[in-house]
């Protein structure tokens, strides 16, 4: 296996704040498909616990010398940027920058292209077993359908190899040949070994040829394997894409990935409370959307689109110092029982004028009410506990 090199965040171009190692089993993350309901998952998965054992200790170790001081690793996500030990797998010259979260035809790319001139070697980025020949599990390879290879690695992770070559060599005939002897269904390989050549098939016929990788983890979630191939040795340029804004995915409720929790730590970041940054759309951080996007004069309907991206990175760029100029919050009339937006400026103008609301969290308990009750007493106001128009003036005229 090959081993890192320097670290790869001086190459990000931005910053990850949450960049974890290749995650260790978790009930969320399980090594044994017992919470997999899906047959081909689970299928990959006792494929590859032969040697489970003795990969997961590999893992450990690996980990631990390469991410010194990382932060704990988290449940893994639909593109989260891993530190995965491989061998790159195009033996030659290559070219590629971070193409996980690029929109394509059929939806997010969520691999990466590795560019590389045709006939170049291609080989395993791990040890394991090859699973699929041209996406067939027969010893036939299917010709028919050349030329692909999906490897199960041996710490139960999964690479996937497309457009591998088509054509004889110096023609672009369609009649050629891209795996290498002996891969078939069931065979062994080990990190490194020749398994093909980089070509131009299937859906590239038309395009620069490219070698498509995918990486999955145990679950069989595909992974960005950007910087794992750049500390590989790969020509990597660039560094990551910004899960959020270089995303073309419009982010709604019931989502989960790598890029929603990048939402989540933005919106946090700029003062939204988005019920832990957990990478799953939940209420609470559809809750936020929609008071961010009201704090916006944004449509609220809590689904993130290219507006609210840009209005969210325009508060970003701003400090997080909360709405965009110009921007209005709504003052609502709100009482105990409310929560959102209002209420946290209301427990903000309370605190600023001396008075205790337990928090600036959005929510309308006892103590902000206490707080709101003394505050009119103090200003001889209606003394009720609602914050209408006229306590709202008292606390910050308009
Ligand atoms: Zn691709």
């Amino acid at each position: 296996m090959a081993h890192h090199g320097a670290l790869m965040s001086a190459k990000t171009r931005w910053n990850p704040q949450f960049w974890v190692r290749r995650p260790e089993p978790t009930a969320r993350n399980p090594q044994v498909g017992a919470a997999c309901s899906d047959v081909p998952r689970m299928q990959i998965l006792m494929s590859s616990l032969r040697k489970g054992a003795q990969g997961l200790i590999a893992v450990a170790i690996a980990t631990t010398m390469l991410v010194a001081g990382a932060v704990p690793a988290l449940a893994s996500e639909f593109g989260e940027p891993v530190d995965y030990d491989l061998v790159f797998p195009v033996d030659g010259y290559n070219d590629f920058r971070d193409t996980f979260w690029d929109a394509r035809s059929h939806g997010l790319h969520s691999s990466q292209d590795i560019f590389a001139k045709k006939m170049v070697p291609v080989v395993a980025a791990a040890d394991g077993r090859i699973r699929l020949v041209n996406w067939s599990r027969s010893a036939d390879l299917n010709p028919a359908r050349c030329c692909s290879i999906v490897i199960d690695h041996d710490d139960g992770w999964q690479s996937t190899y497309i457009h591998l070559n088509n054509d004889t060599p110096g023609t672009d005939d369609g009649e050629g040949w891209g795996i290498a002897d002996g891969i078939a269904p069931g065979v062994a390989v080990s990190a490194g070994q020749l398994i093909g050549w980089v070509g131009d098939s299937g859906t590239s016929e038309s395009k620069t040829p490219h070698l498509h990788f995918e990486l999955r983890n145990r679950s069989g979630i595909l992974m960005n394997s950007f910087s794992a191939l750049v500390a590989a040795g790969g020509n990597g340029q660039g560094g990551l894409d910004d899960p959020l804004f270089d995303n073309r995915r419009t982010l709604a409720q019931g989502l989960h990935g790598y890029d929603v929790r990048r939402l989540q730590q933005v919106l946090d970041t700029i003062g939204y409370e988005v019920g832990g940054i957990d990478g799953d759309f939940g209420p609470a951080t559809k809750a936020a959307v929609v008071a961010f996007q009201k704090n916006n004069r944004l449509e609220p309907d809590g689904a993130v689109g290219r507006g609210t991206k840009n209005a969210l990175k325009s508060a970003l760029d701003n400090g997080g110092g909360g709405p965009a100029p110009g921007a209005t919050t709504s003052r609502q009339t709100v009482r105990k029982g409310d929560r959102g937006d209002s209420v946290r400026e209301l427990q903000q103008e309370l605190s600023t004028e001396g008075f205790d609301p337990g928090g600036v969290d959005g929510i309308f308990g006892t103590r902000t009410e206490a707080a709101v009750v003394d505050f009119q007493a103090n200003r001889s106001l209606a003394v009720d506990g609602i914050v209408g128009p006229r306590t709202w003036g008292a606390l910050r005229p308009l």
